[in-house]
């Protein structure tokens, strides 16, 4: 359908200049917000209508940093314990990456996206590794984005740990992928340059990625001092700390991301600040891996946009935004902190990440903006105005349920079903016998 009218009891609309709306209608047209008024004002409408009563309309979510490529993974218990971050990577992430073939890859992107619209998310940043299956990796999770109607916006980890051939082949899917982006643009796919993190990538690989970043006039997508770890190995190989060393290369900039940021300096978060650099945080990641937290009340004090991503520890942004909280509380010893350096991660910074590949069109309701919307069962118990919105996002919304998740225009579920021509049976079946195969190869 071109045309719905939803009519919303309350609109939370992440959009500074109005932030609460009560008893309103939302005119879709064509995958935009064309209007937006009292509900009074459509008395008569006679298309669709969809009548919001007992729930909460929002803009559909953001994640700022996935991967969807570890989806086949849960439950896999043949990891050997891990004494640090390195050894993580080693024991799991880079012993099941390098097993994962077509089907793998395409299926753990259609999984992990019927996951994330189930819990209201209409974009997402991911960064794909799979170092068996490099040529045409981008292109398989491509169709699960379009088979879900979901947006995206991808990229290829390029890494020297696989050696040479697996680095070069890497580079070269980056560059196809954008290339393709650039020459058919696509409202539903976007690219990003991928690297993996500094510590597995040389000088010569960091100054060619440089060459077709600047080509491709496009931003880099990497993880950045997650661990201490990647800060000693630069300091230690080349000289310099992490930032340093992809800012002399030209590689960090106002379209890339550095995901994580954990173990970062004052002078790093001033040329990130500087360089109008995102910063995406992914705190359940952090914990769960025992890398640290970073430090979101020194970086916003100095300017740094900062993101909220998963890392493909859920596709659940509000209960990232939550936990992202709390550690906040326990990093600065205070638990009065932080609360709108963190809740903005999500409900500004976001928006603001990805408008830079999606031309400002997403993460708000308001008229003229993509039609990228959530419907979440709540009644507010407390008041709901411009002045508590954030602590019903924080304390509330985030315990209830995801009804309905529409993006450009189109419902993908509704009633807490989803309305795409898939047979998930079918999918998650497959799924799990794929992954009983990757988990005897691994
Ligand atoms: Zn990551």
């Amino acid at each position: 359908m071109d045309r719905l009218l939803i009519k919303a009891p309350y609109v939370i609309s992440f959009d500074e200049s109005q932030p609460v709306m009560r008893d309103v209608g939302v005119l879709i047209n064509d995958g935009i917000i064309e209007r937006i008024a009292p509900s009074t004002d459509f008395d008569g409408y006679e298309g669709d209508i969809l009548d919001a009563e007992g729930r909460v309309l929002l803009p559909g979510l953001i994640n700022a940093h996935h991967h969807f490529y570890s989806t086949l993974v849960r439950g896999y218990g043949k990891a050997k314990p891990s004494k640090d971050f390195v050894e993580v990577l080693n024991h799991l992430w880079w012993r099941l990456d390098k097993q994962l073939r077509q089907d793998d890859v395409y299926l753990s992107a259609l999984l992990s996206i019927l996951d994330a619209i189930r819990h209201g998310t209409t974009t997402i940043i991911d960064h794909h590794a799979s170092p068996g299956f490099v040529t045409g990796s981008l292109s398989a999770i491509a169709k699960a984005v379009k088979e879900t109607g979901i947006r995206g916006c991808l990229c290829y980890e390029v890494s020297d740990r696989d050696g040479q051939a697996v680095s070069d082949a890497g580079i070269e899917e980056n560059y196809h992928w954008l290339q393709q982006v650039n020459n058919a643009p696509d409202p539903f796919l976007k690219g990003l340059f991928g690297m993996h993190a500094a510590f597995t990538l040389e000088d010569r690989t960091l100054r060619r990625i440089s060459q077709l970043v600047h080509e491709l006039n496009c931003g880099a997508h990497i993880h950045v001092a997650e661990a201490l770890s990647d800060q000693q190995y630069n300091i230690n190989h080349h000289g310099k700390r992490v930032v340093e060393r992809l800012h002399d290369f030209g590689l960090i900039g106002d379209r890339s991301i550095a995901a994580h940021c954990v173990h970062i300096n004052a002078r790093e978060m001033m040329l990130l600040a500087e360089t109008r650099t995102a910063v995406v945080t992914n705190p359940q990641s952090n914990l769960n891996n025992a890398v640290g937290i970073a430090d979101l009340v020194r970086m916003s004090d100095l300017g740094v946009t900062i993101g909220l991503g998963t890392d493909a520890m859920t596709t659940n942004m509000l209960e990232e935004l939550r936990v992202g909280l709390w550690a906040q509380h326990l990093k600065q010893d205070n638990p009065s902190c932080a609360f709108m350096e963190v809740t903005n991660t999500l409900v500004r910074n976001n928006p603001l990440i990805a408008n830079r590949y999606w031309n400002g069109m997403l993460g708000s309701v308001k008229s003229g903006k993509a039609a990228d919307l959530i419907l979440i069962d709540y009644q507010p118990p407390t008041p709901l105005n411009d002045a508590t919105w954030m602590g019903h996002l924080v304390f509330g919304l985030s315990q209830a349920i995801v009804d309905t998740t529409i993006c450009a225009g189109r419902i993908l579920m509704w009633n807490k079903q989803l309305s795409l021509d898939l047979d998930e049976a079918e999918i998650t079946s497959q799924a799990s016998e794929l992954a009983s195969r990757l988990w005897d190869r691994m």
